[in-house]
């Protein structure tokens, strides 16, 4: 066991809690063991969603204004300190750390659209709607909220939840991914740093025992929960049968198309980008590149160029992608390589005996390319999760967007190409969440909202935006009587109506 110990975050302090189950933290570069975190036990859990049920009569109390006070706070710390996330999120991820930094930006988007949440927090109000009466709605926050997140973004992924679930009202438990735990406790210092009141901000480490407790307890309201798709079911399943409301996002097979007039240099960059860019591990990264008529082995020339002048290493010293998150995904991914050689693709790149100077045990799989891919193979059916890039070659549009819709996953998808009237047709014929046009990872920005179809999402909330502020609140309508004081006051007032 590290002397390193991550332990829970509950009422604004650590907590290492009684359960005496632990996991190793590695910094994915060095394969070194950097940390040991604590796996909540059922006790511990109940205690961290006790202190949250604690707070949230005082915090929804709390007026609007103090609220967004604090957010506005939140923020200003947060965008000062940004780098010594980045930092921690590379040394648990490996992710290089611009990517690290990026990610923290493009949460503190989130935050800043939870900034403005009293204009979306306002209700309706219609006069007159029957004689005497009057109805106006609100929305309320729903308690305690439980967020679930996964390894491959562990800043980002919360904020697309905790601002507008805190903003609105609610209070929070968070379960990080036992693989890098680290960021969301550096997260909770910061909100204790900005004034947020004790039990408002928790954090609860662990496994599957956490997240039970979490789906189980009668005193969390709702589930936001982000990762592969059997547990995403699971989790939609078990939390909906108890009555909560969820929002489950699951995994990913994210197809670029390229059309035969597209630009094929930015084609080539992109591709590069998007596939092999945080190692693969993103949910909107792609993984199949679907090429339509002649283009392909241009397509494929481009990407070769580029891959060869990517520097892959540890993810702290510069370079442009880092290892994968532990050993046993490093070994996955190797194994469904070595599965798409044994059904026939052609392995134009292969990345697996990579080697790293100097960093001899860390989880290297350096960029890996197939061409000539079918969709009965698994390198096409399931999520890699890794830095594996499939080509497969279609004759037509028609044929392509029958590929994109067959799939079980429909995360993100983009097409390249010059012709404004084919992407507008495109837009429509498509059925996936997330639709770039010339653009490879079209995560909308925090005032539109991110979610899949199909097995990429279960529930019908996607995150933030204002569909984030719609899953964090409940509605109420209140239809009231106010007879004409004329015709009715009371024995007191009627003396001010004559
Ligand atoms: P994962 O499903 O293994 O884990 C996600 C969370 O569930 C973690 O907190 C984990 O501790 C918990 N968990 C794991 N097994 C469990 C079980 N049996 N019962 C209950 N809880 C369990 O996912 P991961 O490997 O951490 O993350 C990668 C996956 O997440 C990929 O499939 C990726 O596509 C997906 N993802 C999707 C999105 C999206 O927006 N759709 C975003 C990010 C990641």
């Amino acid at each position: 066991m590290s002397d390193h110990v991550i332990g829970h975050w509950v009422d604004n302090a650590r907590f290492r809690g009684t359960s005496e189950r632990y996991a190793d933290v590695t910094n994915p570069a060095s394969g070194k063991v950097t940390g040991t975190v604590c796996l909540a036990g059922r006790e511990d859990a109940d205690a961290v969603i006790a202190a949250a049920s604690r707070a949230a009569p005082a915090w929804a109390a709390t007026s609007l204004s103090s609220r967004v006070r604090l957010m506005f706070k939140f923020r200003e710390l947060l965008d000062a300190r940004k780098h010594e996330l980045a930092k921690i999120i590379t040394a648990e991820h490996g992710k290089v750390l611009d990517d690290a930094l990026g990610e923290v930006t493009r949460g503190l988007e989130v935050v800043d659209f939870a900034c403005g949440i009293p204009h979306l927090l306002k209700g309706e109000f219609s006069e007159g709607v029957s004689t005497g009466i009057n109805v106006h709605s609100k929305r309320q926050p729903l308690g305690v909220v439980g967020i679930i997140s996964p390894f491959n973004f562990p800043a980002m992924v919360p904020m697309w939840f905790y601002p507008i679930a805190i903003a609105a009202g609610n209070t929070v438990v968070v379960k990080p991914s036992e693989k890098d735990p680290s960021a969301l406790v550096w997260v909770a210092e910061l909100w204790q740093e900005a004034g947020l009141p004790d039990g408002v901000f928790n954090v609860l480490q662990g496994d599957k025992v956490a997240v039970d407790a979490l789906l189980d307890s009668p005193d969390v309201q709702s589930i936001s929960f982000v990762g592969s798709t059997p547990i995403a079911q699971y989790v939609y399943q078990r939390a909906s049968a108890g009555g909560k409301r969820v929002q489950a996002l699951g995994g990913a097979k994210n197809h670029m198309l390229v059309l035969p007039d597209a630009d094929l240099e930015l084609v080539a960059d992109a591709a590069v980008n998007a596939a092999f860019g945080s190692a693969g591990e993103r949910c909107m990264a792609i993984s199949v590149l679907v090429a339509v008529g002649p283009v392909a082995d241009d397509v494929i020339t481009g990407i070769m160029e580029r891959v060869g002048r990517l520097r892959v290493g540890d993810g702290s010293l510069g370079c442009d992608m880092g290892p994968l998150v532990t050993k046993e995904h490093r070994d996955r991914v190797a194994a469904f390589i070595d599965q798409g050689v044994a059904a026939g693709a052609k392995l134009v790149i292969d990345g697996r005996d990579l080697e790293v100077d100097g960093r001899p045990d860390g989880f290297w799989l350096g960029p890996t390319l197939f061409d000539r891919v079918t969709p009965g193979m698994t390198i096409y059916t399931e999520e890699i999760f890794g830095p594996v890039l499939s080509v497969i070659r279609v004759d037509s549009y028609a044929e392509a967007v029958q590929l994109i819709n067959a799939n079980r996953y429909g995360n993100g998808v983009a097409l390249f190409t010059t012709n404004g009237g084919v992407a507008r047709k495109f837009e429509l014929d498509v059925q996936v969440g997330m639709i770039g046009i010339n653009v490879p990872i079209p995560v909308p920005t925090a005032y539109y909202s991110f979610g899949g179809w199909k097995s990429s999402l279960f529930g019908d909330t996607h995150a933030h935006g204002v569909e984030g502020v719609r899953f964090f609140t409940r509605a109420k309508v209140v239809t009231s009587r106010w007879p004409d004081p004329a015709v009715s006051a009371s024995r007191e007032l009627a003396l001010a109506f004559p």
